[in-house]
């Protein structure tokens, strides 16, 4: 392995990855004296943030009524009571100042005529505990994350952060329990760099890529997810994948909900308009789970739309051209490309679509990593932070709503720099390094000259299709089962997979080969966590188990997975409290919609 020469680095803090949550938190530590590496595997404005369209939530109350506790509970209800309720407190409490700053920072929101920012109504959020739709989610358009990120972006480069863009992380460099920093490999010039830190974060977003039809971008390859398993570290609650309803048929784009918030509606093959028969109050506006799943049974029982019965249509034409130009041209321009329909015309055809991971790498409201053990289910693994899709904070439990991702990111971006701002001092000396990298230049190295029988798209496409048939909006021992066994022998097929390039610079070959490894443990601890999981919560519905069993199965699920790809499943309990006393634990109730 010493063929291998690295490059050093010392920094205070490494955040990996130049999302909206990576910004957020590189922009906090630099602000706050540390010295901070950004590293990221792409160019920071193309991360999954850009495509954003909704909106981001915060109870600013500019269109009428609203306040956090407000959105508090809407969250908890949301999240079927998996959500850990401080962490839920300090998210909808923050919102506010949170969506302040990034309107300080130039972010370019929409405007009522006040001239205050504009806010539209989104699934899931509600005023008055419950009792009607409420305009929460504060949009710029329907470009709402790329108008955030490229104002985090600008604001970061403004206070000098450093950025190593195309450098691909490869692992964490771990002793003894202790993270000191991350392994890179730089695309563009083939070196391999090390860099130490007192605090790494985890900012890599999704894995969406696990599942053949989603919403995400390419790039969505769980890799953090990875690292941590790798580093002997759970990930939590990993079979909870929310599907959207409206992702353009086929296609797989998505649709914004702030479509349906703009007054849009679904109908089945009969023109009814059936979210009213399943969600009597909040009709389309319904959270995710509830709409996705309503659509499936529609279809299931003949009422899809189209030749082939295999869709549904979502009906924006009522809108009128004027609005759909000004609040939706984004998705008026998708509907046009990905499916040849005229919005202002005729309804765009959706279906189901993998669109966010609620499970992730489990951390604390600070952004600290969890690393449970039986006598602390709380117990932190030190130096290691993750935020924003990587990591299970867990403030979207079983599912999340929408708008509230994109305020996670900029909330616990902030908060991880807070925090580091109180546990590192700038500049303090790192301690020698016992375990140098050869565990993440071994695994570079086995890859790199993978001589098997497979190539690296064949073996991500059985994988993708294997977790897209099973693991699936509604699920069944039966089809869990057989995942099971299905995504194993994929996996096991890895062993056999052959890279065709063996070069250094811009080998897209072998990235993609990190990438499906780690993709293969997010597909792994998803549907291990689904089979055993003998309950229906938020977006994970059984139909063998159609009830939610609180005495049972209030409880986060951790999956540990080896480098044979084999889970193994423990439980630590749902935080069944707030964060401050004067804030009432939120009760679980039956849902009604
Ligand atoms: C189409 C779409 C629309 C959405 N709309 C909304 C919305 O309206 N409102 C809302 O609240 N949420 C929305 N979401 C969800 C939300 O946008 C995402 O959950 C959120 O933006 C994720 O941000 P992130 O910073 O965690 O990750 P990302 O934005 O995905 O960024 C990940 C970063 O990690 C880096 N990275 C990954 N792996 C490595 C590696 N190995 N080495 C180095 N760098 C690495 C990448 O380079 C990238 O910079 C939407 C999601 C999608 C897909």
């Amino acid at each position: 392995m010493s063929a291998y020469e690295l490059i050093d680095h010392e920094y205070d803090v490494v955040v990996v990855g130049a999302g909206g949550a990576g910004l957020r938190a590189t922009l906090g530590m630099v602000q706050a004296g540390l010295k901070t590496a950004c590293v990221t595997k792409i160019f920071p404005t193309r991360s999954h943030t850009v495509a954003a369209q909704g909106g981001v939530a915060a109870s600013l109350a500019n269109m009428g009524e609203d306040s956090w506790q407000w959105h508090m509970y809407d969250t908890v209800k949301g999240a079927d009571w998996l959500g850990d309720q401080d962490a839920i407190e300090y998210m909808c409490r923050e919102a506010v100042p949170s969506v302040y700053e990034l309107e300080h920072f130039g972010v370019p929101f929409s405007r009522t005529k006040e001239g205050k920012i504009y806010q539209r109504p989104f699934g899931g959020h509600m005023r008055d505990f419950g009792a009607a739709p409420v305009p929460r989610a504060c949009a710029a358009a329907d470009r709402t994350g790329h108008a955030i990120l490229h104002a985090l972006y600008q604001q970061s480069l403004k206070h000098d952060a450093e950025f190593f863009i195309e450098y691909f992380a490869i692992d964490l460099i771990m002793d003894k329990g202790v993270c000191r920093g991350v392994v890179a490999w730089n695309l563009a010039d083939g070196t391999l760099h090390r860099f130490r830190a007192h605090m790494v974060v985890l900012a890599t977003g999704g894995y969406g890529r696990s599942y053949f039809s989603c919403t995400s971008a390419h790039t969505c390859t769980g890799d953090g997810n990875g690292m941590v398993a790798r580093a002997g570290l759970p990930l939590q609650d990993m079979e909870f994948v929310q599907f959207h309803p409206t992702g353009i048929y086929t296609a797989g784009c998505l649709i914004t909900e702030g479509a349906r918030g703009e007054g849009g509606y679904l109908t089945n093959s009969e023109g009814e308009r059936f979210m009213e028969r399943y969600a009597p109050t909040a009709k389309d506006l319904a959270s995710r789970d509830v709409v996705s799943r309503a659509m499936t049974i529609e279809i299931r029982e003949g009422r899809g739309c189209g030749p082939k019965k295999d869709h549904i249509d979502l009906h924006l034409e009522h809108l009128g051209g004027d609005v759909l130009h000004k609040m939706l041209p984004g998705i008026t321009e998708t509907a046009k490309i990905f499916s040849g329909v005229d919005a202002v015309k005729e309804p765009i055809p959706v279906l189901p679509t993998v669109h966010y991971n609620m499970g992730g790498i489990p951390t604390n409201y600070l952004g600290e990593v969890l690393n449970p053990t039986a006598k602390n289910p709380d117990a932190v693994a030190p130096g290691l932070m993750a935020i924003g899709e990587a990591a299970c904070v867990s403030v979207h439990g079983a599912n999340r709503l929408g708008c509230n991702s994109l305020l996670d990111i900029v909330v616990f971006g902030r908060a991880a720099a807070i925090r580091t701002a109180e546990v590192v001092k700038p500049g303090a000396p790192h301690k020698p390094l016992k375990n140098d990298a050869e565990l993440s230049l071994s695994r570079f190295d086995r890859l790199r000259n993978a001589d098997g029988g497979l190539r690296v798209a064949e073996i991500r496409l059985n994988m993708q299709m294997a977790m897209q048939k099973d693991a699936a909006v509604f699920r069944t021992a039966e089809s869990l089962q057989e995942g099971c066994k299905a995504v194993a022998g994929v996996a096991a097929t890895l062993a056999d997979v052959k890279l065709a390039d063996r070069s250094m610079i811009w080998n897209s070959d072998l990235a993609e080969a990190m990438e499906l490894e780690n993709l293969m443990v997010c597909a792994q601890t998803t549907i291990v966590g689904a089979e055993a999981r003998h309950e229906s919560r938020g977006a994970h519905a059984r139909e063998d188990f159609p009830n939610r069993d609180d005495a049972e199965w209030m409880k986060h699920t951790l999956a540990w997975c080896d480098d044979k790809y084999a889970v193994k499943l423990d439980y630590r309990p749902v935080h069944a409290y707030t964060l401050t006393k004067d804030v009432a634990y939120i009760e679980p109730k039956a849902r009604v919609y």
